[in-house]
């Protein structure tokens, strides 16, 4: 019998796991917030993933966070502000040589859910799969892409790369998971909160070229000084080419505030502002930049943490 995998987060990248994974036959239990959650959930009678819009349910078993079974794999898939609370609420469950995969975006919620389960290996993954909800306990699989997977203090890959393969998840094991955690985060930086401020699509800021180029510069200068000089190769030529390959698309973080959800600025721009300073770099645009930011989501009401 395999390993079954708790997800925590019914979301839309904990449901587009818990369905693949449920169709290929691999044990997966979802974890919900509470009783109340949990009912709703029973009541719908699975997670339903949209695929090429056809919808498909799968009757996943849930509970909640205060279940008492051991948890040996956990997949955390909640946002990167809820990951470090979430997983503390279940530390005493995990079993010894439990494994933790940690879908966040960005960075700064790893080392903080990691700090909270010593006894535990944290995996941390880069996906560019993307999917959104339209409706609760459903969700569209709207975006086919990779995910790289990672464990920055130990190469070796796990055996339940395995079930992934069964599941139809395409993924990589990487042995440089923080380079491509801090591109992405980099690219991110350069790209979303513009987005936010000028109030456009990603192509938008091709009228934007020099502001864009000034903030490669500074975070080229950044991934450089804190050890991170394969992140930082041809940053802004890739930033160019990523803003032109997505052109129509609204960024993850123009979607956030659309939609009046909360970012999660604190572990993307907020992250390296906060790791400029302790550098001691001197980042003027990317520190103006998280100004603007932070005053334009409290103008609309919204958290700016
Ligand atoms: P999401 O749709 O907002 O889902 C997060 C889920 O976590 C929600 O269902 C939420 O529950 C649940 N949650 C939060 N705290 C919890 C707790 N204490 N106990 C149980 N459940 C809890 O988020 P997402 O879009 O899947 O994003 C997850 C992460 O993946 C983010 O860091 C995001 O940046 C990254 N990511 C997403 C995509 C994508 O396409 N969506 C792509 C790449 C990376 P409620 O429903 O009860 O609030």
């Amino acid at each position: 019998m395999s390993t079954t995998w708790h997800v925590l987060g019914a979301g839309s990248l904990g449901t587009l796991w818990a369905t693949r994974l449920a169709r290929a036959g691999v044990p997966v239990r979802l974890i919900v917030r509470d009783e109340q959650r949990l009912q709703a959930y029973q009541c719908a009678g699975g997670l339903t993933l949209v695929e090429h819009g056809e919808a498909k349910t799968y009757a996943v078993p849930g509970e909640t966070l205060d279940n008492e079974e051991p948890i040996n794999r956990l997949l955390v898939a909640c946002k990167a502000y809820d990951a470090e609370n979430a997983v503390a609420r279940l530390a005493s469950r995990l079993a010894p040589g439990a494994e933790l995969i940690l879908l966040q975006n960005g960075l700064g919620s790893q080392d903080a859910v990691a700090a909270k389960v010593p006894q535990a290996r944290c995996i941390s993954a880069s996906s560019t799969e993307g999917a959104f909800r339209d409706g609760d306990w459903r969700v569209v699989f709207a975006g086919h892409g990779y995910t790289w997977l990672g464990d920055a203090g130990h190469p070796v890959a796990p055996i339940w790369l395995d079930d992934l393969t069964a599941a139809g998840i395409p993924h990589e094991w990487s042995t440089d998971i923080l380079t491509r955690l801090w591109r992405k985060l980099a690219l991110n930086c350069a790209i979303n909160p513009l987005t936010v401020l000028h109030d456009c699509r990603n192509g938008g800021l091709q009228q934007h070229h020099c502001e864009v180029a000034t903030l490669c510069a500074e975070l080229t200068e950044l991934l450089e000084q804190c050890g991170q000089p394969a992140a930082a190769e041809d940053l802004q030529q890739e930033v160019e080419r990523v803003i032109h390959a997505t052109a129509a698309n609204y960024s993850s973080m123009y979607q956030d505030v659309a939609n009046q959800r909360r970012t999660e600025i604190s572990y993307l721009l907020g992250h390296v502002c906060k790791v400029a300073a302790r550098h001691q770099l001197h980042l003027p645009h990317l520190h103006q930049l998280q100004q603007r930011l932070i005053a334009h989501l409290h103008s609309l009401g919204l958290p700016s943490d």
